[in-house]
């Protein structure tokens, strides 16, 4: 145990990297780019000390130029699940025991390997792997795990640091012991910091874990595993196993060591899991935690008072950033009709500068969609808007997956508020506007917060103060990030902590210390320094 109240370095945002013309980070980035690609990678899963590979290999490749091989990764089976489990459960106690300045030290060691010596290869493995643009990756892969890392570690520290009040003779504590078990990391494609921070955040706690990221995203899950090894991570700490969703789950939900769900993705997958966990909690030691983030259907209203060009760049960036793909992306929006032409040209503008393709040419804003399946998806709310007599394409609606899988940004105005595209999830570039009647705002309010089962983000645009807060009340519950005059999408960990309410989630704010608190279940410890030694209490004196 430590002999000091250590206190851990106050962290502060990483800063983001520009990538302008002739600079060094840009240069390393491309050379890095270019090794990365023309050298086929073998991932083993990482289970206890071992490295497994199975023989099964599945391919992996550029979103943007799928015939190109990355490399391949071998893919497990329930008899891995269970290795993993088994390597969770043997490393625990001793990870357990570790003093927690040791656990912080690691994370702290992670980040800066992050910021500095991996950087490069963190960003070039999205690029290539995700297709993201240069700074997508940066403040994904690069930025905002750092700062997963170093908040969470402040994090950990202040949440030890709530200590219960103690009257004289005796002394009150608390501590914040690992859950019972293992927990189990399920992360999606979209984000490799989300990918690393979903099996960090339990381990940083004290607990082991099984990670099982997102097939697509398997080529940075590589770096995020090297990066934890370099850092000190113990052999079984983190097991990274690739295995069919259901598969995992089989084993995973059946053990009576399982002990918490750390989720992102998709709304319905999540409430799978949460069924099979009901069905089975007469076989658990304890109540699983169960934390997920999930889908979104993100919107933007703009009031009649707000500028039509800052209008504009939100939904932009806010609903094309990444191809649409984050789930804070902006993917309705309700204009009123004083403004809905100029911020309309304002976009078409907008759009008609932005070059989509490789992200290695640094000039493109838009890449490809994360796979074939995505793109289908995609495309067919693309096809079925153009048939539809109470849809106009306003902008894109083109695609070709010959090479990549490229989505042109799309921007639809639909006459029907209620349009399947004004409510379902599309997660891709494809943004729906319905203009509404400037004097009808309040009940447009009313409109956005019934229209989807999520509440993720939202955005109002307004100069008009009353507006401004008659809107931030009656959405109250139709966000749980809500950003006035700015996008929806962006949220910086230790600024805006993340996360929805409704069907987009359980709030858990990922990279906050409400995050932490479910990775860890409290004792409380009363000490009495002059126990008592007589029953009788003064009123029995009569
Ligand atoms: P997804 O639901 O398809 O997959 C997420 C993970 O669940 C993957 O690892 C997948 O393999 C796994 N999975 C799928 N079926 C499973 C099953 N039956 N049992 C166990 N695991 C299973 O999501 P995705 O396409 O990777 O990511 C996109 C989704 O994630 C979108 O809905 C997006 O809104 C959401 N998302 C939410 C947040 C947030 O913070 N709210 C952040 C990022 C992404």
């Amino acid at each position: 145990m430590p002999k000091g109240n250590f206190v851990v370095p106050t962290p502060i945002n990483e800063p983001i990297l520009a990538f302008t013309p002739g600079s060094k980070e840009k240069a390393e980035l491309l050379e890095t780019l270019q090794a990365m690609k023309a050298n086929e990678v073998d991932v083993p899963m990482y289970i206890g000390s071992e490295e497994v590979r199975t023989g099964r290999k599945i391919r992996m490749s550029p979103p943007h130029d799928h015939q190109h091989t990355l490399g391949h990764f071998h893919e497990g089976d329930t008899s891995h699940v269970q290795l993993a489990v088994n390597a969770a459960l043997g490393a625990k106690q001793a990870w357990a025991d570790l003093s927690w300045e040791h656990r912080a030290a690691i994370f702290l060691k992670a980040a800066d390997l992050i910021a500095g010596p991996y950087r490069a290869r963190i960003n070039a493995a999205t690029m290539l792997g995700q297709s993201k643009n240069a700074f997508q990756a940066e403040i994904d892969a690069a930025c905002e795990l750092i700062d997963f890392f170093k908040f969470n570690v402040a994090f950990m520290q202040e949440l030890y640091g709530q200590q219960p009040q103690s009257l004289p003779l005796t002394w009150n504590r608390m501590e914040y012991r690992p859950l019972e078990g293992f927990v189990f990391a399920v992360t999606p494609f979209n984000f490799t910091s989300i990918a690393a921070n979903l099996p960090a955040a339990p381990a940083l706690m004290g607990n082991t874990v099984i990670w099982k990221p997102a097939y697509s995203q398997v080529y940075s899950a590589q770096v995020i595993m090297e990066i934890f090894k370099e850092a000190g991570i113990p052999d079984g700490v983190i097991n990274l196993i690739y295995v069919d969703g259901p598969v995992a789950g089989d084993v995973i939900f059946k053990n009576p060591d399982f002990a918490g769900l750390h989720f992102t993705g998709s709304t319905g997958v999540f409430k799978q899991l949460w069924k099979t966990i009901g069905e089975n909690i007469d076989l658990y030691k304890s109540y699983p935690r169960v934390v997920g983030e999930t889908g979104g259907k993100d919107f933007v209203i703009a009031h009649k008072t707000a500028h039509p060009k800052a209008v504009a760049t939100g939904l932009v960036r806010g609903a094309f950033e990444f191809q649409g793909q984050k789930c804070s992306a902006a993917s309705r929006a309700y204009i009123p009709a004083n403004m809905w032409e100029e911020v309309k040209s304002y976009m078409i503008e907008d759009l008609k500068s932005m070059k989509m393709g490789d992200p290695e040419d640094f000039s493109n804003f838009v890449n490809a969609v994360i796979d074939e399946r995505a793109f289908k998806k995609i495309t067919k709310y693309i096809d079925e808007a153009k048939n539809d007599k109470l849809v106009d394409v306003v902008a894109g609606g083109n695609y070709d997956g010959s090479k990549g899988y490229f989505v042109e940004p799309t921007v639809l105005e639909a006459k029907d508020p209620m349009y399947t595209t004004m409510c379902e999830e599309i997660f891709g570039p494809v943004l729906t506007i319905y203009v509404y009647q400037p004097e009808r705002f309040e009940e447009t309010l009313d409109l956005v917060d019934q229209t989807s089962p999520y509440a993720l983000t939202g955005a109002v645009f307004a100069q008009d103060r009353y507006a401004i807060e008659l809107a931030t009340k009656k959405l109250v519950n139709a966000a749980g990030n809500f950003y006035i005059n700015d996008k929806p999408t962006g949220a910086v960990v230790g600024q805006q902590p993340f996360g929805g309410a409704r069907g987009s989630g359980t709030n858990d704010k990922a990279g906050a210390m409400m995050n932490l608190l479910r990775w860890v279940s409290a004792r409380t410890i009363k000490e009495n320094f002059v126990s008592p030694t007589n029953y009788r209490y003064p009123f029995l004196g009569e």
